[in-house]
């Protein structure tokens, strides 16, 4: 933990009650080109929890140009499940809100248009802002009216005074990655309709607690948030929570609907029942954080165990899924591409590259097929189900799975 004591991203009180320090670790997006290795610049990842407004974050600002670079190499639409799932969210919205061709639906964060696309469909005006050049100009390609730009007060202000403001604002998996927290939130309160509605998806600080998913941690990621905490956030930009639900995406999440405080939108009760579940979890107090550094320090014996038993059998041990959770939890037990061989991964993007820190190469599925490896590492275990499917042939030569978190499963 640093020598000067960091203030609470969101109300700037004193950080006093370490949850997790992962050590220094490079960007989990930076994967590199072979011969970039000795370049590479790694940073603190440490998360505290702010006992004032329990906002549970990382201490160090990661410079927004260094990670949105032109390498940043994730296009949501890769992932069939997540865009399924983009979709159901899409059609349930549009029949709850009453959408159609005369409202105004706003995704920020928007990617390649995984989401709006399933509006657009439907003949509703969209626009989507995204920062990254890469994935806002596939977007825009397949004709998802998109802005580059980053969200927040400012551009929320002139984007109300051009379009009106929106009926729906989604940002799913973006409230967490955003440093200042309370600029952002501000800008949902100025872009709103009256009546408009933001959800916003987020994974449950619970949900990383109690399944010891530390594997999300990393640079990118600011927040870890309760609802208890946005409650708390959202009551500043003059916003409050009226619904929320569990969803299942990033190993357990949060979808918050939130509208102006002075909106007709009642409560439902879900609100206060996650409130209760939440205390019940102790995520009202600094004790309910207490314990994950021990439990998250188990899950990397076990792993570095995993992978002596495997050198001693003379099996190859490679990986699948080149995400950014697993460069944290590769990073954090210190693997490198001795213990790892490869990791396979479908975005065409990665393979050729090596990944952060243990500089593991990334190969195509194919090539992870061609070279029959004893085990396969699923990194993205949220997901482990349609990766073990797609790679049903492993099974031909015997080939065993595993996942690491929260115990080590071979199957
Ligand atoms: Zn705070």
């Amino acid at each position: 933990m640093p020598d000067t004591t960091p203030s609470c991203r969101f109300c700037h009180n004193v950080l006093r009650h370490p949850v997790l320090d992962l050590g220094e670790q490079p960007f989990s997006n930076s994967y590199l080109e072979p011969g970039q290795e000795r370049r590479e610049k790694r940073f603190p990842l440490r998360v505290w929890l702010c006992a004032n407004c329990l906002l549970v974050q990382t201490d160090f600002d990661a410079p927004a140009d260094e990670i949105f670079s032109a390498d940043y190499a994730y296009f949501s639409s890769v992932s069939t499940s997540w865009v399924e799932h983009a979709k159901r969210y899409a059609h349930q919205m549009i029949a709850r809100l009453g959408l159609g061709p005369k409202s105004f639906v706003v995704e920020i964060a928007s990617n390649d248009g995984y989401l709006l696309q399933h509006f657009v469909a439907q003949g509703i005006p969209v626009l989507g802002i995204e920062p990254t050049r890469g994935t806002a100009e596939a977007a825009i390609a397949k004709g998802i009216n998109t802005r580059i730009d980053f969200f927040g007060e400012k551009l929320a202000i002139a984007q109300k005074a051009e379009s009106g403001g929106a009926d729906l604002i989604a940002a799913n998996n973006v409230l967490a990655h955003v440093p200042d927290i309370a600029d952002f939130t501000r800008g949902f309160a100025a872009l709103l309709k009256p009546e408009g509605v933001a959800t916003f998806e987020f994974p449950h600080v619970q949900r990383l607690i109690e399944g010891l998913q530390f594997d999300t941690i990393y640079h990118e990621h600011f927040s870890y948030l309760s609802l208890h905490a946005v409650e708390t956030i959202f009551a500043a930009a003059g916003l409050r929570v009226f619904d929320v639900e569990e969803v299942p995406t990033h190993g357990g999440s949060l979808r918050v609907f939130a509208a102006r405080k002075s909106s007709a939108h009642s409560e439902t009760a879900r609100v206060a029942q996650m409130r209760e579940q939440e205390r019940r979890a102790g995520l009202d107090v600094p004790d309910g954080y207490a314990a994950l550094k021990i439990r998250v320090g188990a899950v990397r014996e076990q792993f570095l165990s995993f992978l002596a038993t495997a050198r001693r059998e003379g099996k190859t041990v490679a990986a699948y899924g080149a995400a950014a959770k697993g460069n944290t939890f590769l990073n954090y037990c210190g693997v490198t591409a001795r213990d790892l061989a490869f990791v396979a991964d479908a975005s065409a993007a990665k393979q050729g590259k090596l990944l952060p820190g243990s500089h593991v190469p990334i190969v195509s599925p194919s090539e992870l097929l061609a070279r029959k490896p004893g085990y396969i590492v699923i990194l993205p275990w949220n997901i482990k189900d349609e990766i073990a499917r797609s790679m049903a042939p492993v099974r031909e030569w015997g080939g065993k799975f595993v996942i690491s978190i929260p115990d080590l499963q071979i199957f």
